[in-house]
């Protein structure tokens, strides 16, 4: 039997060891290529765009520039998602590695033991990589012409606890009785092609979106759900009955189930909660891994580190430190 890819050597480009041995040159090294590739290393200012900079690095600073264009200073990660970092840049490869090396989810809490820092740092670094990972997704366009692609939903969120005795517990099912922040996730995955999640109230709330990003002439697969109807006007529609079968003369939405299973994994087995505004992102995350589980973790590492120096600050978290002091 062959080997499975992640056991294989070609998966396994680098290990955290190799990371740790980096001195700070090598991280910066590492950065300045990542970021600048285009221009083979060479700095560009952020602000204009002129390639044309004095190196203004302080004696014992980290690599500074000033644009001869616009007299403006920056350093490596300025005006990318890492902007005025606090932590050394072999911290920042560590997360990521560490990060990309779990395949359901990294807790904030254990990255923060591991990169000693508090549960706050590592919970908005995480999101950080969250967002450096949905990036990749943004305004993402799938199927087309011979092309099929599986669309499910599952809902995240809004646990409500029963009660400790018997008579004071309500039934859960009924809306009035839960919390309302119950969300469902809905996948569009294209065989062979990405994965593109986003979250919604219900399914078939969901439908105008799905139009927005499957092209028509693609071939859908459902499952038996009444909230995919609406999708048979526009698309040529195939349904897997589940209380049937899971696949049934070729027809079958495992791919869209596959996602599910890792982000459910992630939220059972180290987030706990993943409801209220950060559902998407944890969503983006787990659509990131599926379309990522055959790149080896060094290119995984190397490719979140570009995704994070090619985003721009942080929209989840710009300012998160000040608003949060201020309460
Ligand atoms: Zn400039």
């Amino acid at each position: 039997m062959a080997q499975h890819f992640l056991l294989s050597p070609a998966a396994k480009t680098l290990s955290l060891a190799q990371v740790m041995r980096m001195s700070h040159e090598e991280a910066e090294t590492m950065f300045v290529r990542i970021r600048w590739s285009e221009t083979n290393g060479e700095p560009v200012c952020p602000g204009c765009a002129c390639q044309a900079v004095y190196n203004v690095r302080r004696p014992t600073g980290p690599a500074r520039w000033r644009c001869k264009a616009c007299d403006k200073e920056f350093t490596i990660t300025s005006g990318t998602l890492f902007a005025s970092h606090k932590m050394p840049l072999q911290s920042y490869l560590s997360a990521i590695a560490i990060f990309c090396n779990e395949v359901k989810g990294k807790a904030a809490l254990a990255l923060s033991r591991d990169l000693g820092t508090s549960y706050k740092t590592s919970f908005v670094l995480a999101h950080k990589l969250r967002e450096a990972m949905a990036s990749e997704l943004k305004g993402k366009h799938v199927g087309g012409d011979g092309e099929t692609v599986e669309i499910d939903g599952a809902y995240f969120g809004g646990y409500v606890k029963p009660s400790n005795l018997k008579e004071n517990r309500r039934d859960r099912r009924l809306a009035k009785n839960q919390n309302g922040k119950r969300r469902v996730v809905v996948v569009i995955r294209e065989r062979g092609g990405s994965t593109v999640p986003a979250v919604f109230k219900s399914e078939s709330a969901s439908l105008g979106w799905i139009g927005s990003r499957v092209a028509p002439g693609t071939k859908v697969v459902a499952d038996e759900a009444a909230s995919w109807n609406g999708l048979e006007t526009r698309y040529d529609v195939a349904r897997i009955d589940h209380s049937q079968a899971y696949s049934l003369n070729g027809v079958y939405s495992n791919n869209a189930e596959s996602f599910f299973s890792r982000l459910r994994r992630g939220e059972i087995g180290h987030h706990h909660h993943v409801s209220g505004p950060y559902l998407v992102r944890y969503a983006q995350e787990s659509a990131w891994r599926e379309d990522n589980r055959r790149v080896s973790n060094g290119d995984q590492t190397r490719n979140t580190v570009a995704l994070a120096l090619s985003s721009k600050p942080s929209v989840d978290f710009c300012g998160y430190w000040q608003r949060h002091k201020a309460v």
